[in-house]
């Protein structure tokens, strides 16, 4: 994995920073807007304490990060990759000590990313109103029994009729924000990680996004902007830029995610989100604090 934020160093005034990414520096054009997914070991697929996180995001010139490791889910639902509800106290603990210790440099927010998958919702419910989260990630990340982002299931994709897999994503992203109990759905077209493409021009896969993105609109939720494709075979920013125009024109706020598994990945290719958040009139960012959503503005530095 290809650390891109290193180190930042302020020259000239506090407000120009340079980045050096890999290797070769470039001038970062904004602000550092908060970055709010990032796991911690307790999902057993990512490393770092939450203090390592935090201090490389004031390594990286952040001003606000958020944790948001995998929820508990009930009935063992996908249990090898999240944390256990056993392990809640102890993550929300760890948060709220960094957070107090690290309070002059940054703003750490706690978060997290709950799985939306049909018939959890009440236990879900349960666990999110057991404490005051600043926000909490709607993500899909299975359809049926198929986690179809799961490096272990990607044989599934032999199977599957990629167009319908497709619809039946974005149909499920439609319903988890018709819940209404998310803040944010956590990178809107995952379905698209192992590079698996819907047929160009499939007017049923750009209705089932537009119905996503209407019912986003309807519930007066973030999207996502996730970085972490970048890593991912299909290289691509979550979501593709179609729908990023599409939700542009449906003034439907964004919010950024590196989904940093270790450390090294908080802050992962901010500006290339920025600049294509930029390239349809988007002028802010969401930021969160106890589930009411703050926008800022995403100031290009002249
Ligand atoms: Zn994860
Ligand atoms: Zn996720």
């Amino acid at each position: 994995m290809m650390a891109v934020c290193l180190k930042v160093v302020r020259v000239l005034s506090p407000f120009l920073f340079v980045w050096f990414v890999g290797g070769s520096d470039s001038i970062m054009k904004y602000f550092p807007v908060p970055d709010y997914h990032m796991h911690t070991p307790r999902c057993n697929h990512a490393v770092g304490d939450v203090r390592a996180y935090a201090q490389a995001a004031i390594k990286c010139g952040l001003t606000e990060i958020g944790m948001s490791d995998h929820s508990p889910m009930p009935n063992g639902f996908d249990a090898a990759w999240r944390m256990g509800l056993a392990e809640l106290p102890s993550y929300l603990q760890e948060i709220e000590r960094i957070r107090d210790e690290m309070e002059a440099d940054l703003t750490v927010r706690v978060g997290l990313e709950a799985d939306f998958h049909p018939g959890t919702e009440a236990a879900v419910q349960t666990m999110m109103d057991a404490y005051a989260w600043d926000y909490v990630i709607g993500s899909v990340h299975f359809i049926d029994d198929w986690g179809f982002d799961n490096p272990d299931e990607i044989h599934r994709w032999d199977a599957m009729n990629v167009e319908d897999a497709y619809v039946a994503y974005f149909d499920l992203v439609a319903r988890s924000a018709a819940t209404g109990m998310f803040d944010i759905i956590g990178h809107p077209d995952l379905i698209k990680k192992f590079g698996q493409r819907a047929p160009v021009g499939s007017q049923r896969v750009d209705q089932a996004e537009s119905e996503m993105l209407d019912a986003v609109k309807e519930a007066g939720m973030a999207l996502e902007i996730s970085s972490a494709g970048l890593r991912k075979p299909v290289k691509e920013i979550y979501p593709h830029e179609r729908i990023v125009a599409k939700a542009a024109k449906r003034q439907i706020p964004f919010a950024f995610g590196s989904d940093a598994h270790a450390p090294e990945e908080v802050g992962y290719a901010m500006e290339a989100c920025l600049d294509m958040l930029c390239r349809y009139g988007v002028q802010e960012i969401a930021s969160f604090e106890k589930r009411q959503r703050i926008m800022k503005p995403i100031r290009a530095l002249a």
